[in-house]
């Protein structure tokens, strides 16, 4: 097995590197936080002083850092005089980032890459912090074929459903396009239990009614933002850990950007970027499920 080199171990990236090391793969990993090293140092990991010695003869790399930027400026460099990490990578090695970025970001580092001879492929996920320590994630993959064949094996051991979605950067429009989805389920979803608690049911009556009728759907059915409903859920943990309001307002900016350039009309995405605007400013940190409290008026 070819070594790993894993750079951004955050709510996602720290247990997707956990079941890498569980299924026997060698890592060497770099993150900005000691803490989150220190987790994977306890779980086996080698942990590497810059990004640079953390690609250090590895054959496949895997990035996992919040947005474009941060992508761009790892592997481009982030000025004109700064090299980026491409330049230590060494040629035929593959490269796959699964942040949900820009699509023109995807394609301009896999240009970069290409010019290198390094093989780049976009690999956004679904399924949450818990399909990552599960390993039951969807990779939605853009890139060559071949590159798609190539990652399997790797993808494998952090997920169970791989799309090839298309080209470099259709990895991102898929994803972008299921998050966009998410949100508008996600506030619909706040709405509608705010609406009956606020008219005297119980919150868990009522998500149990929703359940077995037309309203359900995934934000109900396994991530339910009413506190106290789901356990093991942010809602139920003081909507620590999970997906932050500020990387989801950072998707439905991402929604926005490809509508613009395609010409699309997403009136209840803006609407939802409009509601995740509003949250963040206060509560960007806090996972995305509590823009119930937008609508809470009970306490
Ligand atoms: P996070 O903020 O928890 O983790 C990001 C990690 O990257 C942090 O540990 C940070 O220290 C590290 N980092 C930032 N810049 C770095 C750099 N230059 N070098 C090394 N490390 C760096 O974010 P997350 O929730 O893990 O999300 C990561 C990506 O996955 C985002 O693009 C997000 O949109 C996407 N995503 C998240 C979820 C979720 O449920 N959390 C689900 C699907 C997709």
């Amino acid at each position: 097995m070819s070594l790993i080199a894993f750079i951004g171990l955050g709510n996602m990236g720290g247990p997707m590197a956990l079941n890498l090391l569980k299924a026997g793969h060698q890592l060497q990993v770099y993150d900005l936080s000691a803490a989150a090293l220190e987790t994977a140092k306890a779980a086996g990991a080698s942990v590497a002083a810059s990004p640079a010695q953390a690609v250090a003869n590895a054959g496949i790399v895997i990035s996992m850092l919040p947005a474009s930027r941060h992508v761009e400026s790892l592997y481009l460099g982030a000025s004109a005089n700064e090299q980026g990490l491409l330049q230590h990578i060494k040629p035929g090695t593959l490269v796959i980032d699964c942040s949900t970025i820009a699509p023109a970001s995807s394609r301009k580092v896999a240009t970069a890459a290409q010019a290198l001879d390094i093989v780049f492929i976009d690999a956004p996920v679904s399924g949450g912090t818990a399909g990552a320590a599960a390993g039951t994630l969807s990779f939605i993959v853009g890139g060559d074929a071949g590159a798609f064949e190539r990652a399997k094996p790797v993808l494998e051991k952090m997920g169970k459903n791989l799309f090839h979605a298309g080209a470099v950067g259709a990895g991102q429009v898929a994803k972008i396009a299921n998050n966009m989805l998410l949100a508008i389920h996600m506030a619909g979803t706040a709405e509608a239990l705010a609406l009956g608690v606020a008219n005297g049911l119980d919150p868990k009556v009522l998500s149990e009614i929703m359940l077995k009728s037309s309203g359900r759907n995934w934000s109900l059915e396994v991530y339910n933002p009413w506190p106290g409903v789901q356990d093991g859920v942010p809602a139920s943990r003081g909507y620590s850990g999970g997906f932050g309001s500020a990387l989801m307002l950072k998707d439905l900016g991402l929604a926005a950007e490809a509508s613009i350039a395609s010409g699309s009309a997403i009136p209840l995405g803006e609407l939802a970027r409009n509601l995740y605007a509003l949250h963040s400013a206060s509560s960007g940190t806090l996972d995305f499920s509590s823009i119930v409290d937008l609508y809470r008026r009970e306490r």
